[in-house]
């Protein structure tokens, strides 16, 4: 998938971590989740497309499941996004409660390399507080089934709700944190994985109750979602940056394109409104976001009042020339992250009190502001 574009030495780098990657994957011990067992994985996924697939559930650093969609109870509907759906299911033999994503089997076989990239990246990710746990993934009839940690809500349920229905908004204390989150998150998968999310907005950003705040969908298909860039759908893709929508260029890109989505996600939140006009067309997205001068934020924006780090932060991030736009490595030395990382924040009783706010209003988490 995303092997960052650049010059030769940078992309013998990028080769050679993944070599150490695949080697590593072949050697480490236990279950999926840690890489042992992938390979009969990977077989299974290219041989039996249509049929029932065993798979291997790591739910706890020592306990590992051989499973099937059989072993799963369904407890209904999370959410639905443009690859599939998201359910809430039960494990039976270890009352494990997971979160199963479910691809549609239509994709091609370039795609389905590209699905097999992104599980392989997953399970190499357990380390990182920040992204979304994997135990394992199967195949039932053709569709790619990926189980991971429930989490409670993401970010664009949460920040829809507060501004929506408790007319209030989001501190900037807590912005700060979900900032840290992501930046480290995505700097884990670039620095130890080699690779770039490509997916980065508030629906792939998940909060719970304890606090936690995690990234997760490293791009499903990275080069799916390219190809969708480049075609008449590029307005299912609004974070995209003004270098992936352009349709006169011809070449890649590198984290710095998951840096302005990052911006556009955060003034999002921040402001509890999506930073673009309404786009009626295609044409229109283009014009503006490759054309136009970039989003701004203001200090004083519709009656939120944001320090001057925070919308330095944001709008460095929103630097139109992709060049000039920071790394992680610059962006985690910018002084909104270093305060927001320092800062003593109880993000735990502010998420609890929104989640139960939500639940109050017979909002299920789970199903509000679905598109
Ligand atoms: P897109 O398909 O464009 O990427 P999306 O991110 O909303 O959009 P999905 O990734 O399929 O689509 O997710 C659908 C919804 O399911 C998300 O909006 C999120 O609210 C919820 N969700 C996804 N993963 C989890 C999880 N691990 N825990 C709890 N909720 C989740
Ligand atoms: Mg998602």
């Amino acid at each position: 998938m995303a092997e960052p574009q650049g010059n030769s030495s940078n992309q013998m780098n990028q080769a050679e971590k993944r070599r150490q990657l695949k080697l590593s994957f072949g050697s480490s011990g236990g279950g999926y989740g840690s890489g042992s067992s992938y390979q009969p994985f990977v077989e299974k996924f290219r041989m039996c497309q249509s049929i029932q697939s065993t798979g291997k559930l790591q739910v706890s650093p020592t306990l590992v499941y051989d499973f099937t969609s059989d072993d799963l109870q369904d407890l209904g509907e999370i959410g639905r996004g443009a690859f599939g759906t998201v359910n809430k299911m039960v494990h039976r033999t270890s009352n494990t409660v997971m979160a199963v994503k479910r691809i549609r089997s239509t994709v091609d076989e370039k795609e389905q390399k590209q699905l097999l990239m992104d599980l392989e990246v997953v399970m190499k990710s357990n380390e990182c507080p920040c992204i979304v746990q994997f135990y394992g993934a199967l195949f039932k009839e053709g569709d790619c089934w990926i189980c991971m940690e429930l989490m409670d809500t993401s970010l664009d349920k949460f920040y829809k709700f507060i501004y929506e229905k408790l007319n209030q908004r989001i501190p900037e204390c807590i912005l700060g944190k979900i900032t840290v989150a992501t930046v480290t998150a995505l700097n884990y998968l670039k620095e130890k994985l080699a690779i770039i999310h490509r997916d980065v907005k508030p629906s792939n950003i998940l909060l719970d109750k304890r606090g936690n705040i995690k990234l997760c969908d490293f791009g499903i298909s990275g080069q799916l979602v390219d190809s969708i860039a480049r075609t008449r759908d590029a307005g299912c893709r609004p974070y995209m940056a003004p270098e992936r929508i352009d349709p006169h260029r011809a070449r890649g890109y590198d984290v710095r394109s998951d840096v302005w989505s990052l911006g556009i996600t955060l003034m999002e939140v921040a402001t509890g409104h999506f930073p673009y006009p309404k786009w009626n067309s295609v044409f229109d997205q283009l014009n503006q976001v490759v054309q136009g001068d970039p989003p701004r934020l203001s200090p004083n924006d519709n009656g939120n009042h944001f320090t001057m780090e925070f919308v330095n932060f944001v709008n460095t991030c929103l630097i139109k020339e992709e060049t000039q736009r920071p790394k992680y490595s610059k962006l985690l030395e910018h002084e909104f992250i270093v305060r927001s990382d320092q800062e003593s924040v109880d993000v735990a009783h502010y998420v609890s009190n929104i989640l139960d706010s939500m639940a109050n209003n017979g909002a299920t988490m789970f199903t509000m502001n679905q598109p």
